[in-house]
């Protein structure tokens, strides 16, 4: 006696499953390029629980995945030895959504119909994506250490079933019952096409049936490499495969916009391969505090996930893996915290990304504006973050500058400095709270009048990090709204006996002036600055951005 018991999906599951199903119907090759993800992340995890008990392994010690297709039941079966699930790990992994960020995304997704694939790419849509080429998917699976098998059945409408399940070996067999238009995919050709376009950076054996005279025979080959990826010389890599491990490792579903492949042996043995994705992952909106996609191997064994450990917070876009040999098998997260190898591999690390993205800059300015549309808030924050690499970052930032037309003709500060004629000493900018609010401000006037170029800061975050930013290559940053402003250094010098002239003629108004405002104001006067406008504010050199006190005002402050 069996009992079978219904559950129903979460509503935000269906929600998912909807977008899935209608929105990669042109990628639909992905489900197999999930689910083999999903069973090497499997044999990962029971690799590392075995480190402290080999017991887990039972009677096979093999970690392996296996594919096969059968004809006449028109199924397509993913198999692996890994790690499996238990009845509660079916039913939370499987029927609900884990991540909160996911779920506002889905909300947001569903609420402007718009979900194209690239957008659902953003989130990874793993294991429910086989519901992309089959009308009913089995799961069956033994966790690890236990003896009981469970069947999850559903036909990716609304409920799955759960019953127990006798006899199974440990680990997670899928097995896709393809909807009639999917029925290609259980052509051997098909199967070996995807697989060894895909499957070479899988680190585990992935076994296909051997072929005879073109039909599947019951015995089976190794068909990929099963090598880790990053252990291989680069030289053998092609971008493809590259490009397949990021999608793996990064949980995305679009390329990666770049990435470093190295190995450093010395004081410290480590490999890294770290990417640049090409988009702003979804969670980056709605998942702050949860990083993922960058992960630590010991020796080849996939340890966790441990980006806040291994990079800073401002280079969290980063994806890829870093793989130790020194750090010991049985690290913990705790001891991750407060090691002294581990930060030494943080700052190699923040260098290699620098590294990376000062060659992006260099080689390929189109790629960096790319990575800068996405990623360059980020950079912002590093440079009030990391005191040490300030300077370097500095370099990597894009500003627009009253040269340019658009806001989105950006200017890095070497550009800015290239352009400044002898008699500049410092690197002018102003802050404000839009690029137009920027460029039509009264401060700029003499300025321009004098063809002085001005970066023009107008991000909120900008004004948060400028405080960190005094200087750049021995270039001081001055804001033009403060303090004073000498243009006579700048421009023609304008006769000096003319302004006396005028600043004499002007007294009376300005104390006029003075009298009107009263407290208002500290001081009135008769200023350079301006060409067209009558008058404008300007602010002692320690005092604090105008919009910045509106923000606070307005924010209660
Ligand atoms: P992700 O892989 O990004 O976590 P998926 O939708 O691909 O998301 O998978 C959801 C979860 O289901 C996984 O995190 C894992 O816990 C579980 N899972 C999926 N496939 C397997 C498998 N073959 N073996 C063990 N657990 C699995
Ligand atoms: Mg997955």
């Amino acid at each position: 006696t069996t009992a079978v018991e219904s559950f129903k999906f979460e509503a935000e599951v269906q929600q998912v499953l909807h977008l899935v199903i209608h929105s990669l119907y042109s990628n639909r090759d992905i489900f197999l390029r999930e689910l083999i993800s999903n069973a090497s992340d499997a044999c990962d995890k029971l690799r590392f629980e075995a480190l402290s008990d080999a017991t887990l392994y039972g009677e096979q010690g093999e970690l392996k995945i296996r594919i096969s297709a059968d004809s006449e039941n028109k199924t397509l079966t993913v198999s692996d030895t890994g790690i499996g699930m238990s009845r509660e790990e079916l039913i939370e992994n499987l029927g609900t959504i884990a991540r909160s960020g996911t779920r506002k995304f889905i909300e947001q997704l569903s609420a402007t119909q718009k979900a194209d694939a690239n957008l659902i790419g953003q989130f990874g849509v793993g294991f429910y994506s086989a519901f992309i080429v089959a009308d009913k998917v089995t799961v069956e699976t033994r966790r690890a250490g236990s003896d009981q098998g469970w069947r999850w059945v559903s036909d990716g409408a609304g409920e799955f079933t759960l019953e127990p399940a006798a006899g199974l070996s440990r680990g997670t067999c899928i097995t896709l019952h393809l909807k009639s238009d999917a029925e290609d995919y259980l052509q051997p050709w098909k199967l070996r096409g995807l697989i060894n376009t895909w499957s070479d950076h899988i680190a585990f054996p992935i076994e296909l049936p051997v072929l005879k005279e073109g039909k599947p025979t019951d015995e089976f080959e190794v068909a990929n490499q099963a090598a880790a990826l990053w252990t291989r010389p680069k030289a053998e890599i092609s971008d493809e495969e590259y490009q397949a491990f990021y999608k793996h490792v990064g949980h995305d579903f679009n390329d990666a916009l770049a990435w470093t492949h190295n190995r450093v042996e010395g004081n410290q043995n480590f490999t890294s391969l770290l990417f640049l994705p090409s988009k702003a992952p979804f969670d980056f909106t709605y998942n702050r505090d949860e990083r993922k996609g960058l992960k630590l191997y010991v020796k080849r064994v996939f340890i966790m996930d441990a980006a806040e450990q291994m990079l800073p917070n401002y280079l969290r876009f980063v994806r890829g893996v870093v793989d130790s040999d020194d750090l010991p098998l049985n690290v913990s997260r705790e001891l991750l915290q407060n090691n002294r190898q581990l930060d030494k591999l943080k700052s190699a690390l923040t260098r290699r990304v620098l590294d990376l993205l000062d060659k992006v800059a260099n080689d390929d300015a189109a790629k960096y504006a790319e990575f800068w549309a996405q990623f360059g808030a980020l950079l912002k924050e590093g440079v009030t973050e990391d005191h040490g690499n300030r300077e370097r970052i500095a370099k990597l930032l894009r500003f627009a500058s009253t040269k340019s037309e658009k806001p989105d003709q950006l200017t890095s500060l070497d550009e800015y400095i290239g352009r400044m004629p002898a008699s500049q000493e410092e690197i002018f900018y102003l802050t404000a709270d839009s690029w137009n609010a920027a460029r039509h401000s009264p401060q700029l006037e003499g300025l321009k009048a004098r063809s002085v170029e001005v970066l023009l800061l107008h991000e909120r975050i900008d004004e948060w990090m400028i405080g960190y930013l005094h200087e750049y290559a021995g270039k001081s940053l001055k804001n033009i709204a403060k303090g004073e402003l000498d243009l006579d250094k700048l421009g023609e010098p304008k006769d000096k006996e003319q302004r006396e002239k005028l600043k004499q003629e002007a007294a009376d108004t300005v104390k006029r002036f003075k009298d009107l405002l009263g407290d208002k104001v500290k001081e009135v006067r008769v200023s350079d600055r301006l060409t067209e406008s009558a008058a404008c504010l300007v602010l002692e050199d320690q005092d604090m951005a105008l919009h910045m006190q509106r923000l606070l005002k307005a924010a209660g402050h």
